[in-house]
């Protein structure tokens, strides 16, 4: 059933969370206005600070409110001194992954206009591939359960599951279609693993190709891990879309973020089979919180990513035009208008950068064709 009204969880969190979140809010108000769409926010709060307070990491009954909403929008959680008793980090997001099986960590990182161009080569500019980091087993699955022995030895244990692995290839194969229709780019999935090396891996390999095989119109590849390293640096343009295991995907999405400026520019979707949080990839970046000066591109970016789900999912075509405007008011503002944010030298703080796209929107100069 077609729906246009859509009930957002919204978890701002704390540092630059907070500060980026603002900024996608004047984002998503001009989207209200200029398309068909309305949206009930029911704020949420969470994360380190909160716990410290608390004793808790979120509200009573909080993991059920945001289980109600249709999408949940997350800023970042985390700060370095509060942790929990063994040291570790407080980080709800991991918990919400877990919670609501998030199996894909959808990573898209696409070189935005008018940005300083990191790599020499003039195809930097057609840099747009998607890193989807399984985020619920891997070597994530010994979150919380990994040994120490005698003080002499530790032990952390990798889990891939042939289930996940197939779900995890065959969102990773509509991705590529999706993306082939509305984007031209080739419709390729390539596993990048260590399967010459681990059972897990081969596994791992192995369920890849079996379930990509009911997508013959994609194309099914692999890659080693270290290989690509060397080619997201070497040639990034070359890539579509790219599943791989937790642990990795965390390392690689970091690589592809410096790629295009920084983790500032670098959005994500937690995707599982009944619900969606969608966050930049950054965290809440302490060093330059309170100054006004984080870039909210990444976070007004991950908006997008909800309103293309949430889209897709409801048959909505408001959402997705929606999705598609954001998406152009940025290239506009970085692309035509000199848009420039601390991280890449300029002198754009937070607000600016999400005004200038919001305007953008109401006025109808990102409106798509
Ligand atoms: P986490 O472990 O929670 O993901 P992290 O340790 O990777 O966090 P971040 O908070 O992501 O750290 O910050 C890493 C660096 O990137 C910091 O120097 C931070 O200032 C910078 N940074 C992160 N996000 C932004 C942003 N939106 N705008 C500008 N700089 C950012």
């Amino acid at each position: 059933m077609t729906s246009n009204s859509f009930h957002l969880a919204v978890m701002p969190g704390e540092g630059i969370g907070v500060e980026v979140m603002e900024a996608a809010a004047v984002v998503l108000d001009a989207v209200e206005k200029r398309f068909d769409l309305s949206f009930r926010q029911e704020h949420v709060p969470g994360g380190a600070h909160h716990f410290k307070e608390t004793g808790a990491i979120l509200p009573n009954g909080g993991m059920e409110r945001i289980g109600k909403a249709d999408a949940i929008l997350f800023g970042a959680m985390g700060w370095p001194d509060i942790r929990y008793p063994d040291g570790t980090e407080i980080a709800p997001q991991l918990d919400i992954r877990m919670h609501f099986g998030l199996y894909a960590g959808v990573r898209p990182i696409r070189a935005i206009p008018g940005t300083p161009p990191i790599l020499t080569d003039e195809r930097w500019k057609d840099i747009d591939l998607v890193i989807v980091r399984e985020s619920t087993e891997g070597m994530f699955a010994s979150r919380g359960k990994g040994e120490i022995i005698d003080d002499q030895e530790a032990r952390d244990t990798q889990v891939i599951t042939r289930k996940i692995t197939e779900e995890l290839t065959d969102f990773c194969c509509r991705l590529a279609r999706r993306r082939r229709e509305t984007r031209g780019t080739p419709g390729r999935v390539t596993i990048v693993d260590k399967a010459n090396v681990f059972r897990s891996f081969a596994f791992m390999r192995k369920v890849f190709y079996e379930a990509a095989a009911k997508h013959p119109d994609i194309e099914a590849r692999h890659h080693y891990i270290d290989a690509m390293a060397l080619d997201l640096v070497r040639r990034p343009w070359d890539f579509d879309v790219l599943p791989t295991e937790n642990l990795f995907g965390d390392i690689l999405s970091d690589l592809g973020a410096g790629l295009i400026g920084g983790m500032g520019f670098a959005p994500s979707a937690d995707i599982g089979g009944g619900h969606g949080m969608f966050q930049p990839s950054h965290g809440t970046a302490p060093d330059i919180a309170g100054k006004g000066i984080a870039n909210p591109t990444a976070m007004i970016l991950s908006a997008a990513m909800m309103l293309d789900w949430l889209g897709e999912r409801h048959g909505s075509n408001a959402a997705r035009d929606a999705a598609r405007a954001i998406e152009l008011g940025v290239d506009h503002a970085f692309g035509k208008l000199n848009l420039r944010s601390y991280d890449i030298g300029g002198r754009h703080g937070t607000r600016d950068i999400g005004s200038t796209i919001a305007n953008l929107i109401t006025s109808g100069k990102a409106d798509p064709q």
